[in-house]
């Protein structure tokens, strides 16, 4: 049996170095960044108008007022996506629409609302004084040229998308995403929307096991309900050990007498990193890899499944992917919390923040098949073995689940 700190750090060392690949903007939702974006122009790219409006020189309307407004000549219009081809010299102005160019010489823009309005002829009337860069968006303002925009390693959401498109990036380098078979194992499993037989229950954890793979932002590409049977688990991984990068098993990994998961993969020439963890719940977990291909086997038990998922693989795609997002904080507790002489000890619990620090406590369901223990919780919290419980104000790591918020209300 090795300990959650040495399991963590085998699994880190096989996981292979990231692989990048491009893909078109549009399909890049969700991806990892696999290259730094650097600006190619400044943004704004050309000096414009952040008003529908007149560009003027700011000194010309210095003395507007409603009572007595300065009248400037017209000289012509800019419309947005065209560039002025005159200059504003003193005593006139241009109309200049929200986004086009600033004509040459102008240096402030009089929002239409404080004028005589556009359709006034050849004199606009001014109501109100601007001063010089007012209504006005400069130049590389925002960004400059070759100024980062975005790092590599980040998941690319709709600001990131946006922004890409902003600089006309239409094709993006991202990092491969695994491909992952899952399979759940056991007689006793039947479908959801089946009727029950008696003895038998429903297979909760491969939907699990596909909803955690579509958070983590990775693709399911094998999935399978299979027997307590060699055969057909031999079969099933033979084709899961050619064709994908990740292999995810719930079940069948423990001392049972129809636990064939381990013997299976044995056979079929994994070798095996490690196979029991000093951590409840959630001892029996297997890791294996043959070649780049990762292998990981939980325990059926859907607490202990959820758990092992989010200690030790969630954290392995997002490396295999590119990116790294710690979610481990330190919390105060406002109740015991047991621990284990010789074993980490994990338990579901609710997280929160009150008077500017996160407090949690852990459910009180406890038990390893106890899956509804997850419903009220936004964190796995975590302690050292020792011989005495953790009491009321102590401090404990807890890993937040990516996907739960934080609020301010407890359990
Ligand atoms: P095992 O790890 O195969 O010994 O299973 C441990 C416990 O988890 C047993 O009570 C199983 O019935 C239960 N279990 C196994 N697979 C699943 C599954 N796919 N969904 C829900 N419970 C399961
Ligand atoms: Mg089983």
């Amino acid at each position: 049996m090795i300990t959650v700190t040495e399991a963590r750090h085998i699994i880190r060392e096989r996981i292979p170095a990231p692989k990048t690949e491009s893909v078109p903007l549009t399909e890049s939702s969700g991806r990892i960044l696999a290259r730094e974006i650097t600006a190619t122009f400044p943004m704004p790219r050309f000096t414009n108008s952040a008003m529908d409006g007149f560009a003027v020189r700011a000194a010309d309307t210095a003395k507007a007022t409603n009572e007595s407004p300065v009248r400037l000549s017209l000289i012509g219009s800019v419309p947005a996506g065209s560039p002025a081809d005159f200059t504003i010299e003193a005593g006139t102005c241009a109309q200049c629409m929200t986004g086009a160019p600033l004509p040459a010489g102008a240096d402030a823009v009089v929002m239409v609302e404080h004028t005589s309005g556009f359709n006034t002829g050849k004199g606009v009337e001014i109501f109100s004084p601007v001063t010089p860069g007012q209504n006005v968006r400069v130049r590389g303002e925002e960004i400059h040229e070759g100024e980062q925009l975005l790092r590599p390693g980040l998941k690319i959401g709709p600001a990131e998308m946006g922004v890409m498109a902003t600089f006309g990036i239409g094709t993006v380098p991202v990092y491969l995403q695994p491909r992952i078979a899952l399979y759940a194992t056991g007689d006793e499993l039947t479908e959801p929307g089946q009727p029950l037989k008696p003895g038998q229950i429903y297979n909760s954890n491969l939907y699990l096991l596909a909803d955690f793979i579509r958070k983590a932002g990775a693709e399911v590409t094998l999935q399978a309900v299979i027997r307590d049977d060699p055969g057909a688990l031999n079969s099933f991984l033979t084709e899961a050990l050619d064709t994908c990068d990740l292999i995810i098993s719930s079940g069948g990994v423990s001392m049972g007498k129809h636990d064939y998961v381990r013997r299976v993969l044995l056979d079929l020439r994994v070798e095996q990193h490690f196979w029991k963890v000093a951590q409840k719940p959630g001892k029996p977990l297997f890791f294996g890899s043959t070649g780049e291909t990762l292998i990981f086997g939980l325990p059926g038990n859907p607490v202990s499944l959820f758990i092992g998922f989010m200690e030790y693989i969630w954290s392995t795609i997002e490396q295999w992917m590119g990116c790294r997002t710690s979610s481990l904080v330190e919390a105060t507790l406002t109740e015991t919390f047991p621990r284990e002489s010789q074993k980490v000890r994990f338990l579901f619990g609710k997280a929160w923040i009150e008077n500017g620090e996160i407090r949690c406590a852990p459910s009180t369901k406890r038990g390893s098949h106890m899956l509804t223990s997850a419903l009220q919780s936004n964190c796995i919290l975590r302690s050292e073995p020792a011989d005495s419980p953790l009491r009321p104000g102590d401090k404990i790591f807890i890993r937040l689940l990516p996907w739960e918020p934080i609020g301010e209300s407890g359990p």
